[in-house]
């Protein structure tokens, strides 16, 4: 059952009902919390904390998230879902840690420290060992036991290294069994892309180390420092009715189509940024008035902010540029009838999809969707 206030903020965004998303906040939710009908995968709504590292490197039974050359370490459980591989402080003594973060009000996560008999609350580090190994490596090179998972559902072969991503299909992410997995597993796979990203001093040239528990990088010569930075990008669904407007890359899988998307360009404002984008890849011309901020996504594939927003156009004509492979309008029944059949779409599929449900444009499709049932 949607919740009576997710019902009207939709049916007030999609039917001009209110002037903005942004202005009317309903009694009880505060700023910055997801106005979708579904989480958005890697929204922990604060229960994964960042913050302040603790004063001492590696603090007695704090949780490593180990990362392999980008691979992420996880297992399978009984019910065939997928949930992260933890390594204890005191088992590895290799690799490169840094600072991640603390759970303490995740249930997922302290049964995941739970059950790796870690200390609870006591932080989660991402451990990159991939300049300790030529090939990935097992459980037992990694120091663990082979029946590292204390749950009898889960047998030690099921441990394997994994991409978050992969580009059709299910992926990782979309077969962790909680969301504070995903976000778990994915800032830990980005804070390690950044770091093998900034070896280099920008400045001089001259080689660079982790400081400040890995949250930062110093050059050796010259001092200057680096922090991971994320780059913005916004993604918006136009609505005009009953149909949206959606477009594909011609690298994407085939029959793959998403809301519209693009960086954020230097010295623009996210609203400047939605007008040129949606010009640029479809011609269509949006009404500055009609933009609404939806819910952000942090998308660490490396390191984007997705910040996702609806608009209305102001002209429905379509002019492909070479930016996208084919853009179209989507009447909402052609696609309830397509995600409908979608379960059963694998990567050689030709018929029509969208992005995999931890996607922030999945959860715009699908609010979009719900808003037009509502008003049926
Ligand atoms: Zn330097």
């Amino acid at each position: 059952m949607v919740p009576r206030w997710v019902r009207w903020m939709l049916l007030s965004a999609f039917f001009g009902l209110a002037p903005s998303i942004r202005s009317k906040h309903p009694p009880g939710v505060s700023l910055g919390r997801s106005f979708l009908p579904r989480a958005v995968a890697f929204n922990t709504e604060g229960r994964f904390q960042r913050g302040a590292p603790p004063s001492e490197a590696t603090p007695h039974g704090a949780s490593m998230v180990p990362i392999y050359r980008g691979m992420s370490l996880v297992s399978e459980t009984a019910t065939g879902e997928l949930e992260p591989v933890l390594l204890s402080s005191e088992q590895v003594q290799m690799g490169e840690a840094s600072w991640l973060g603390t759970a303490e009000e995740s249930s997922a996560l302290a049964e995941l420290q739970r059950k790796a008999s870690h200390r609870l609350g006591s932080g989660f580090w991402m451990l990159d060992v991939s300049n300790c190994f030529d090939q990935a490596p097992s459980l037992s090179d990694l120091g663990l036991r082979e029946d590292f998972n204390a749950s009898p559902s889960v047998s030690s072969t099921s441990a394997q290294w994994h991409k978050l991503r992969s580009r059709a299909g299910a992926s990782v992410v979309d077969r962790l069994a909680s969301e504070d997995y995903a976000a778990l597993l994915a800032v830990a796979a980005g804070m390690s892309a950044w770091h093998r990203s900034v070896r280099f001093c920008a400045t001089c040239g001259a080689p660079t180390e982790a400081v400040r528990s890995g949250l930062q990088r110093q050059c050796c010569q010259c001092g200057s420092r680096f922090r991971p930075r994320v780059d913005p990008a916004m993604l918006v669904l136009v609505t005009d009715g009953d149909r949206c407007l959606l477009g594909r890359k011609a690298s994407w899988p085939a029959g793959r189509f998403s809301a519209l998307a693009g960086f954020v360009e230097f010295g623009e404002t996210l609203e400047e940024c939605v007008i040129r984008e949606v010009r640029e890849e479809s011609g269509v011309l949006v009404d500055p008035k009609s933009i609404c901020f939806v819910a952000s996504q942090p998308w660490l594939f490396p390191r984007s902010l997705l910040l996702g927003f609806t608009a209305k156009p102001v002209s429905t004509e379509i002019k492909l540029t070479e930016e996208l492979e084919d853009v179209k309008w989507f009447e909402a029944d052609y696609i309830e009838a397509c995600l409908a059949e979608a379960d059963d779409i694998d990567a050689s599929d030709t018929r029509f999809n969208i992005p995999s449900r931890t996607s922030l444009a999945n959860s715009l499709i699908h609010g979009w969707l719900q808003s037009i049932r509502a008003q049926k």
